[in-house]
C-alpha cells in the first residue's frame, strides 16, 4: 500500500466508509485519497417525509465523512439511485475520474453484491479502469495507467475462501469506520445505531486498540494481464 494517490468508487454514498480504516490510515500518512460515488443517494430515506431533502442531506454527509477520514477529493456523478445502469455516459466519466485522479490503487465492488447498484459499479468501473490507460477518447483526459485494482468488497465466496491478495495492517485506525458511520445520519435508522452510539463505539474500539486488518482482492482481469503473480 506504498501509494501516493487511491481512488475508491463506491456506488452510493457511504459505500467507501466498509474501508474507513484503510482511507484514514493512507489519509493519514500523507497518500491524496479520492472517492467516486455513482449515484445521488436519492433512496436512501427511511422517511418519506425525507424525500426532498435526501439528497441534499446525503451531500452534507459525505462532507463531514470527507474531514473525518482525510478524504482529499470527492467526485459524485449523481446517477439515480436504484436505477444505475451501464451507459456510454457514465463509463466515459468513470474515465475521466481515473485521469483526473490518477491513482496508483483503484478500489472497487466486486461482482458478488446482490444490490443492482453496486452490482453495476462493478461492471461500469472494471473496464473504466482499464480504457483510462488506454490511447483513446482523448477528450477525457491524458491516459493514466492504474497498477493495481482491488475490491473491498462483494467478492465471490469460492475467491474469498482462497483468501485476501492483500491483508493491510489497519492497527490504531480501526475506530474510523465508526466515527464515519456516526456522521451518516440519513442511514442511521438502516445501520439500527444513533450518532452518539457511533461516537461511543468509536472511543471503545480506539481505547481497546486492537491489532486490526483490513482484506483486499486484486482484480482477476488485472491479475491475469497487467501483473506477475503476487508474492505469497
Ligand atoms: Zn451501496
Amino acid at each position: 500500500m506504498n501509494y501516493q494517490r487511491i481512488l475508491v468508487f463506491g456506488a452510493h454514498p457511504d459505500d467507501e466508509i466498509t474501508m474507513a480504516p484503510t482511507i484514514a490510515k493512507l489519509a493519514a500518512a500523507g497518500v491524496e485519497v479520492a472517492v467516486c460515488i455513482m449515484t445521488d443517494g436519492s433512496e436512501g430515506f427511511p422517511d418519506p417525509s425525507w424525500r426532498d431533502r435526501i439528497v441534499a442531506m446525503r451531500a452534507t454527509e459525505m462532507e463531514e465523512c470527507d474531514q473525518a477520514l482525510g478524504i482529499t477529493r470527492r467526485f459524485r456523478l449523481n446517477r439515480a439511485d436504484m436505477g444505475l445502469a451501464h451507459d456510454k455516459q457514465v463509463f466515459k466519466d468513470c474515465i475521466r475520474v481515473v485521469r483526473e485522479a490518477r491513482p496508483d490503487a483503484v478500489f472497487t465492488h466486486g461482482p458478488a453484491g446482490i444490490n443492482p447498484d453496486h452490482v453495476a459499479t462493478h461492471q461500469i468501473t472494471v473496464p473504466a479502469v482499464w480504457q483510462a490507460g488506454e490511447p483513446v477518447a482523448a477528450d477525457l483526459g491524458e491516459p493514466w495507467l492504474v497498477r493495481q485494482l482491488f475490491y473491498y468488497k462483494e467478492v465471490e465466496t469460492s475467491r474469498r475462501a482462497a483468501g485476501p491478495s492483500v491483508t493491510f495492517d489497519v492497527t490504531g485506525f480501526a475506530h474510523f469506520r465508526a466515527l464515519a458511520q456516526a456522521t451518516q445520519v440519513s442511514q442511521h435508522t438502516l445501520f439500527g445505531k444513533t450518532r452518539e452510539e457511533f461516537e461511543a463505539e468509536a472511543e471503545r474500539i480506539k481505547e481497546a486498540n486492537g491489532p486490526a486488518s483490513e482484506t483486499f482482492w486484486m482484480s482477476e482481469r488485472f491479475a491475469l494481464t497487467d501483473f506477475p503473480p503476487r508474492e505469497a
